[in-house]
């Protein structure tokens, strides 16, 4: 069996009947607690809970999201327009391309998607998306357009954007996994976050 380690943080609230455990996206561990219950009991409810927080944790990993994408506030401030007019630009390109068309497209400093499609057909896109090499930003895009008309991840939605990127499951993967470094590691190399 492989060995996960686990960062707990205790937070003590008089609102808080009982023991509450929650996994937070980036897989750390908070447990709340009244300042009353005693650390005992907290230990051996962790004991019992520890194969639920192993699956939890893993889930998440699977999902990707441990690295949050979030930029620096400074950075984000810095190239907001100027990612905006190219995630736009690009959009009504590829928007073309798919016969696919957004309502709207906006841009935010998110810190677990890269993107979504609201239901009323808006696309919200990672200001971060700049950073990436322009294949795996593309593939953001098109996932997003595709969703205007598979409001789902059926295999019809797959099905769909294949035939745009035929590569989808292999950009997904590569996405997830270090998407997020790969735009930090750009950012810096551009000195994004320089005073
Ligand atoms: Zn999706």
């Amino acid at each position: 069996m492989a060995t996960v380690s686990v960062t707990y943080a205790i937070h003590r609230s008089t609102r808080c009947r009982g023991i509450r455990l929650t996994v937070k996206p980036d897989g750390s561990v908070r447990i709340s607690a009244h300042p009353r219950e005693p650390l005992g009991r907290i230990k051996r409810f962790l004991e019992e809970k520890t194969p639920w927080i192993v699956k939890t944790i893993e889930k998440i990993k699977a999902r990707g999201l441990c690295t949050p994408l979030r930029g620096p506030d400074m950075e984000y401030r810095r190239y907001k327009s100027r990612a905006l007019l190219y995630l736009r630009t690009r959009t009504k390109k590829l928007a073309k391309q798919t016969g696919f068309t957004p309502k709207n497209v906006r841009i935010r400093n998110a810190s677990s998607r890269w993107g979504s499609c609201s239901r009323k057909g808006e696309l919200m896109l990672h200001y971060r998306l700049v950073f990436l090499p322009p294949d795996l930003c593309d593939y953001v895009i098109l996932h997003e357009l595709c969703h205007l008309m598979h409001f789902n991840h059926s295999k019809s939605f797959w099905a769909l954007l294949s035939q745009f990127v035929p590569a989808c499951v292999s950009m997904r993967r590569i996405l997830h996994k270090d998407g997020a470094r790969l735009a930090s590691e750009a950012a810096a190399h551009y000195g994004a976050n320089q005073p």
